[in-house]
């Protein structure tokens, strides 16, 4: 079928040996691909090469993190196009060419990815580089990367000749493209008509801004001039955001409290909820794939049949947490040295080491944890999650964690792993007991790493943020907290229910798949959006802002 939809992020995770990635946005990406190639969805994607990758993270003793980059080699993994297209950037014209990587859904259909490369001999050196390093430079260099995402992605699909009806731009990155519909002579109306946005932060930092001065240097002056002739600055700068609320027709946040948080920041602009999901196949645990192919043998295929998980028996569920448990144990003893004890009650932490989610948190009062180790049971504590290179609060946020679990190591056996990925954030999701999650509300737009943990079966501990919202049934598939009852419930409820009532726990493991598995995946979320946003027409009722029944969130 020929594509009709084409996809734009800045970062998707295609494969593990692939670093062009940095955290949620990217995983999410490359796990909607999945699914829509799963789905044989008529869909194209672009995004950047990024031969230097993210980085590599080292964390010594202290808690400090350095890095290094970390380089892999297009051809080893794509196939060079032999077309390339030419973008007027910084007043030099720039060659782009492309990698194509195909992913490959479940009954055989070919996705292909266009991943955008300007290190090409022809270029000035300093557009050689402009692909090289993800979220790395600066302004400049930002501002030069997204013009080769929106304008050079759009430039190099029509030179394949995709005739495409719907643009999904996966957050403002790649807003640009509105710009490159308009320079082609369509007037924003017909713009707004092809382009479909999701916007995936509340935190401002995670929205680009670029000054005037600036975008007239690297895009020149008659793209300023086209994008002031459509009101597209806002506050006097290039937003990205707003250039792609303004240039969309369906607009969505990526969870339902994101979509009314999200309405609350853009308040003129009528904002709808896909809530996000994982890639079923690829983030079930060995040991509990085997289990749903025995029981449930089309889940792969169809992830409603999850649902289903509710008639697994209880030993087979434990048996399977135990196996990738083991298998986590022995993983983490050799990387790190660190021997975890299986039978120990371990909670996992890993994610992105940014501020808002607060990796601290646990240990606000380490005299408060020690003594919950020995009353109500022995504990263990995994965390991974890298900080941005230039975010030394993300850093200290490290640091912080690493010394005061030094503190307890007397009670408490710790382990901060490097480098997290996509192979550790499957390791950890599926081996610990029970997966934290304490962002600061209502900054998780989502959060998928607490999906992964359900699918195999892994409650989640976690603050009334984002996903969880939806996905918390209190005592069926985890536990809500907030920084008051953190402890108070690992004590009372949690830690006791591990120990003394282990079928309980089991329960809880296998409504965790039942509920939450069958329902926070990129099967659903793929079928929302096609029916949702794709492939939308006049016939459709007017868009309002979404009138969402929130689950009670009084009790708990
Ligand atoms: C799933 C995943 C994330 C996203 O986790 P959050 O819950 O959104 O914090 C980030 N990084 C990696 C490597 C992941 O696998």
């Amino acid at each position: 079928m020929e594509p009709r939809v084409a996809y734009f992020s800045m970062e998707i995770a295609l494969d593990p040996a692939l670093p062009t990635y940095s955290g949620g946005l990217g995983v999410l990406a490359g796990d909607f691909l999945r699914s829509s190639a799963d789905a044989a969805m008529p869909m194209v994607a672009v995004t950047l090469a990024y031969r230097n990758g993210y980085f590599r993270q080292s964390i010594d003793d202290a808690g400090k993190q350095s890095e290094a980059p970390d380089p892999w080699l297009p051809h080893t993994r794509c196939t060079l196009l032999d077309t390339a297209i030419q973008l007027e950037l910084s007043g030099r014209t720039v060659t782009v060419r492309a990698w194509q990587y195909d992913v490959t859904g479940f009954g055989g259909a070919k996705l292909p990815v266009y991943l955008l490369d300007t290190e090409v001999p022809e270029n000035d050196p300093r557009d050689r580089t402009i692909t090289d390093t993800l979220y790395g430079g600066d302004a400049a260099y930002r501002l030069a990367q997204e013009a080769v995402l929106g304008l050079g992605g759009l430039k190099l699909l029509e030179a394949l000749g995709y005739e495409i009806e719907s643009y999904h731009l996966n957050e403002g990155h790649a807003a640009l493209l509105v710009l490159g519909l308009l320079e082609r002579g369509n007037d924003l109306g017909s713009v707004r008509d092809r382009c479909v946005f999701t916007t995936h932060t509340p935190v401002p930092a995670g929205h680009d801004r670029f000054m005037v001065d600036l975008v007239h240097d690297v895009l020149g002056e008659r793209r300023l001039l086209a994008l002031e002739s459509i009101d597209g600055l806002h506050e006097a700068q290039l937003n990205m955001t707003y250039l792609a609320l303004r240039g969309s027709r369906y607009i969505n946040g990526v969870a339902m409290k994101h979509g009314e948080v999200s309405q609350g920041m853009f308040p003129h602009y009528p904002i709808h909820a896909i809530t996000n999901g994982v890639h079923a196949g690829r983030w079930a645990s060995p040991e509990f794939a085997a289990l749903f192919d025995r029981h449930i043998p089309e889940w792969r295929a169809d992830n409603y049949y999850l649902r289903y998980a509710v008639g697994i028996p209880l030993t087979d569920i434990r048996d399977a947490h135990d196996g990738a448990k083991a298998r986590m144990t022995q993983e983490i003893k050799a990387r790190t040295g660190v021997a975890l004890d299986p039978t120990v009650f371990t909670i996992g932490f890993a994610r992105r080491a940014a501020t808002y989610k607060r990796a601290h948190l646990l240990f606000d009062d380490v005299e408060r944890l020690r003594a919950i180790a020995k009353r109500a049971g022995p504990l263990q504590l995994v965390y991974a999650g890298k900080a941005h290179p230039r975010d030394e609060d993300g850093k200290a946020e490290i640091r912080g964690v690493v010394e005061a679990a030094e503190s307890l190591r007397d009670v408490i056996r710790f382990v901060y792993i490097e480098n997290y990925d996509l192979t550790l954030g499957a390791l950890l999701t599926a081996g610990v007991d029970a997966w934290l999650n304490t962002p600061k509300p209502p900054m998780e737009a989502s959060g998928t790493s607490g999906m992964k943990a359900a699918l195999n079966g892994v409650p989640s501990i976690s603050i009334l943020d984002g996903w969880w919202i939806e996905g918390w049934v209190e005592g069926v598939t985890g536990w809500s907290i907030d920084e008051r009852t953190l402890y108070d419930k690992l004590e009372r409820v949690v830690v006791p229910c591990y120990y003394e009532h282990p079928d309980e726990y089991a329960a809880i493991r296998r409504s965790s798949i039942s509920l939450n598995g069958s329902f926070f995946n990129t099967q659903r979320m793929v079928a929302q959006y096609a029916t949702n946003a794709y492939f939308a027409d006049e016939k459709r009722p007017e868009r309002k802002a979404p009138a969402v029944l929130m689950p009670s969130t009084g009790s708990g």
